[in-house]
């Protein structure tokens, strides 16, 4: 079927017939991006809510779908919400929530800002450019007081939040969902990186499949809509800011491979159990991996500028991959397909001593 990128529908305070018995059923019946409205006590303030950029990271929409069918209706959220679905059709094909994309298409979340004129535009993808333009266009007819863009990651791992501005109130939203807050100044074309004139934050909130991920995305759309005032400094935990990690990537045509063991296999390997690093972060002369006779040249890891800082993050034992300092690593996954497409994992130097 051909899909229609200028497609957006919209459900005004939706009713059981809408939603359907559950959240399959729900995902079934929209045909493409959909927005949800919904009316709070202050009509003139709106907050939002973005999930399912991605087709396989269903906790956005497993919460929503979870507090539009179960919240009180006499109880109206403090101000109106807005909950924009966005890839609607990658997600719905078979297996369900396995698709990050629509073969043919591009992740939507590197299509944000990008026009005719970009360097980056190519004429085959310009559907997922109009596609992106349409959930910004959305997102600033209400002119939001918020924007929380709901992510899972393809591995178990922490809930972390990701923001490229540290306020009190990106704390404090942070704080609704987790104990982590990442600055980021990527450049990646993503939702995140477009100017809103308001707090937006991306939560990554667990692994695709982890019961637990789902659970915190509805505690935070929960407390996002009953919240009186987002401004105020109030922070439910305290939340750690951990500065601009860098992304570990392999290099173009570089073989990449995940074992148990030393296989000598070409390129790169890395351990399988690599997501657990996602939990205690890698200690200084741990191993993650093994790395043919190119070394640490099959690898990448650039800085701000542009430059290949592997060196200061990682050195060759042998044919072994090992840290040279303590890092914290994110988003580490054994999922070849995700690790290729976005990066191996995202870290950061532990500064803190582990004492
Ligand atoms: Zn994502």
């Amino acid at each position: 079927m051909e899909i229609d990128y200028s497609e957006l529908n919209y459900l005004q305070d939706p009713n059981w017939q809408d939603l359907h018995a559950d959240y399959v059923q729900f995902l079934l019946s929209m045909t493409g991006p959909t927005v949800i409205d919904i009316t709070g006590k202050n009509t003139n303030k709106c907050r939002v809510f973005t999930t399912l950029l991605q087709g396989n990271e269903p906790s956005g929409l497993i919460a929503l779908h979870r507090w539009l069918t179960t919240r009180d209706d006499s109880q109206l959220p403090q101000t109106n919400l807005r909950f924009i679905i966005c890839s609607v059709e990658a997600a719905s094909k078979k297996s369900l929530f396995t698709h990050r994309f629509i073969d043919g298409s591009k992740d939507i979340n590197r299509c944000f800002g990008i026009t005719k004129q970009h360097p980056s535009f190519q004429h085959s993808q310009q559907g997922c450019y109009e596609r992106a333009q349409r959930i910004e266009q959305a997102i600033r007819e209400v002119n939001p007081e918020m924007v929380i863009d709901l992510h899972n990651a393809s591995s178990p791992g922490p809930t972390f939040s990701i923001s490229s501005i540290i306020t009190t109130e990106t704390l404090s939203l942070a704080s609704f969902f987790c104990q982590t807050l990442i600055l980021s100044d990527l450049n990646l074309n993503s939702l995140m990186e477009q100017e809103f004139s308001c707090s937006f934050i991306t939560i990554e909130c667990g692994g695709s499949f982890d019961e637990q991920a789902h659970e915190v995305a509805f505690a935070g759309i929960s407390h996002v809509a009953q919240c009186d005032n987002i401004g105020y400094i109030h922070q439910e935990k305290n939340v750690e800011v951990i500065y601009r990690p860098l992304r570990l990537q392999v290099k173009t045509d570089v073989n990449l491979s995940y074992a148990e063991h030393d296989e000598g296999y070409s390129g790169v390997t890395l351990k399988n159990n690599i997501e657990y690093f996602n939990f205690g972060g890698a200690h200084q002369d741990e191993m993650i991996g093994w790395i043919d006779g190119d070394g640490l040249n099959n690898l990448q890891l650039l800085d701000k500028k542009g430059k290949n800082v592997i060196d200061d993050y990682f050195y060759a034992r042998e044919n072994q991959l090992v840290c040279k300092q303590n890092l914290r690593l994110f988003k580490a996954t054994s999922n070849k397909e995700a690790a290729l497409n976005d990066c191996l994992f995202y870290v950061v130097k532990h500064i803190n001593s582990e004492a």
